[in-house]
């Protein structure tokens, strides 16, 4: 990690209906980075925001009996009540409707125009005349039947403006290859080239006037800005590009010293990896450094989509399981990259196996033993007494260098696991110590106190390293060791002799044992739509 600043965003979700699971899954993932750049001491930008335009907004807004405006207005609330249920640390939340985004998203459209890169010609689709909406090949499939109401559609031209591709295609393929950590998974870079690069690469239709929820064309009013020139944008706009604040944008986008990411799904890779770089060359800025594609999460054998039922509701979840539990199962649970699943068996064994028991147990066994056997004060490092210190403590220390190296890659699985392999190991220390014994003979209490000494720090090291996932239980456990939550220090996961002295503080659960016969009919409750 040679950078000194990160700038690090989710997308921008599309407010036609509430948010799932999946949005909660990549907005915490884009979180847990953040967290812990910030308490690597590093300065981070995170932003997150809402993509509000588009005929599907208009459409739902109508039959609403709402304003596209106020239909918005409303689902963005919710998408704020669920980040701050989520305990998500945004700098920033962006509207694609705010006028710092539509007035520089206006002037890009013209700088793009008067450059040449833009050119007014003719869009020709699959159109529904009653839906009033163009379709692609996919969308209309080999029946050529709308999606939406089930009419056969026509093709149909309208007059639309176009993004120049052709003449960035050469410069995006250096930039691959000149980037290799550009686009992780890595088998991305080689499905952009191989899919859609080589097969000959389309203009991008940027307009649209069959519709008029958008951002108004200055130049030729009865067009609207048609999806990624106005919402891949927002990462430079919220920043202040081009407005008479560009102190962010310097600092976060322009600045090769910062770091730029963006995480997003499989679903939108082509647009950020393809579209974005070249409107970013066109207006003559720095390319993202890195973007990370995440898996989705599936459902019972289904995908999650947004058109699909059978999505968890995430509010309920965590009203219900704390935060701490569905940040947990979301980074741990789906390897970083790859599809993987949620089931209520799963969320409900994860929650019990890794909170519960392991970590919670040990912070319970630990503090219980110190006030037993020392009157709830932390006895100081005694040294390595046998090897079975010895192996804790280079289990600790193996484990804090792999963790930093696997989240300064963003495998956030892997780092995860990291931290729990502390746990572990010092579960099992105290079978092979068995202070039980220890205690009833004096002449042991040196080894005692440094059985107490070692779990303490293994605690304390697992509780830091996950901290930026358990954005509560971290706090609540440094708090029972009897270390002030606000003042201990990240530096102190490269020291295994420091704690001693403070007094433990028995508190309740760091994370209550689930009963599956209870919680699981519960998801699946929720999993059926309700809630
Ligand atoms: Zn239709």
């Amino acid at each position: 990690m040679d950078k000194k600043r990160f700038y690090i965003t989710t997308p921008i979700y599309y407010p036609s209906a509430k948010l799932h699971i999946g949005h909660a899954y990549c907005t915490t993932l884009t979180d847990i980075f953040a967290r812990y750049k910030r308490l690597r001491g590093f300065e981070c930008y995170f932003l997150t925001g809402a993509d509000e335009h588009g005929q599907k907004i208009e459409k739902n807004a109508a039959a609403a009996g709402k304003s596209p405006q106020q239909f918005v207005d409303e689902i963005v609330e919710g998408f704020h009540k669920l980040w701050k249920l989520l305990d998500i640390s945004n700098d920033d939340f962006i509207r694609t409707t705010q006028d710092r985004h539509v007035k520089v998203v206006q002037d890009i459209f013209s700088k793009m125009l008067a450059k040449g890169d833009i050119y007014l010609g003719k869009y020709k689709g699959w159109y529904c005349t009653p839906c009033e909406s163009f379709w692609t090949d996919t969308q209309v499939g080999p029946d050529h039947i709308c999606p939406d109401c089930g009419r056969p559609v026509q093709v149909a031209e309208e007059e639309a403006y176009f993004f120049k591709t052709q003449k960035y295609v050469d410069s995006l393929l250096k930039f691959y290859e000149e980037n290799p950590k550009f686009l992780t998974p890595e088998s991305r870079k080689n499905e952009m080239i191989n899919t859609f690069i080589k097969p000959g690469l389309d203009d991008l239709c940027v307009s649209r006037t069959s519709f008029s929820w958008g951002i108004p064309i200055r130049e030729n009013e009865k067009h609207v800005i048609y999806v990624w020139l106005d919402a891949l944008t927002n990462y430079i706009t919220a920043l202040g590009y081009d407005s008479e604040h560009p102190e962010l944008f310097n600092k976060f986008w322009q600045d090769p010293e910062c770091e730029t990411i963006h995480i997003l799904g499989a679903d939108i890779t082509r647009f950020h990896a393809i579209y974005w770089p070249m409107f970013l060359e066109s207006l003559g800025l720095r390319k993202p450094d890195r973007e990370l594609i995440h898996g989705l999460l599936m459902m019972r054998n289904s995908k999650m989509s947004k058109s699909k039922g059978n999505v968890v509701d995430p509010y309920p979840l965590v009203e219900r399981f704390g935060v701490d539990a569905v940040r947990y199962y979301l980074a741990r649970e789906v390897t970083f990259g790859q599809d993987g699943s949620f089931t209520p068996e799963q969320f409900v064994e994860r929650s019990n196996t890794d909170l519960a028991n392991a970590l919670g147990n040990l912070l319970n066994r630990t503090v219980s033993m110190i006030n037993k056997y020392f009157g709830g004060v932390i006895p100081a490092y005694q040294g390595r007494l046998n090897s079975v210190d010895g192996e804790l403590e280079s289990v600790i220390q193996t484990s804090v260098k792999q963790y930093e190296n696997l989240l300064d890659d963003l495998k956030i699985t892997e780092a995860i696991t990291a931290a729990m392999d502390i746990v572990n190991r010092a579960n099992k220390y105290i079978d092979e110590t068995t202070p039980w014994v220890l205690a009833k003979d004096p002449e042991k209490e040196k080894e005692l106190a440094s059985v107490m000494n070692h779990l303490a720090t293994a605690l304390f090291t697992a509780g830091m390293l996950l901290k930026p996932v358990l954005v509560t239980a971290s706090d609540k456990l440094f708090a029972q060791l009897g270390l002030n939550p606000e003042e201990v220090s990240y530096e102190k996961v490269y020291d295994v002799t420091f704690l001693g002295g403070q007094t433990v503080n028995k508190g309740e659960q760091l994370s209550p044992r689930l009963d599956a016969t209870i919680e699981v009919p519960f998801i699946q409750y929720l999993m059926a739509g309700n809630q």
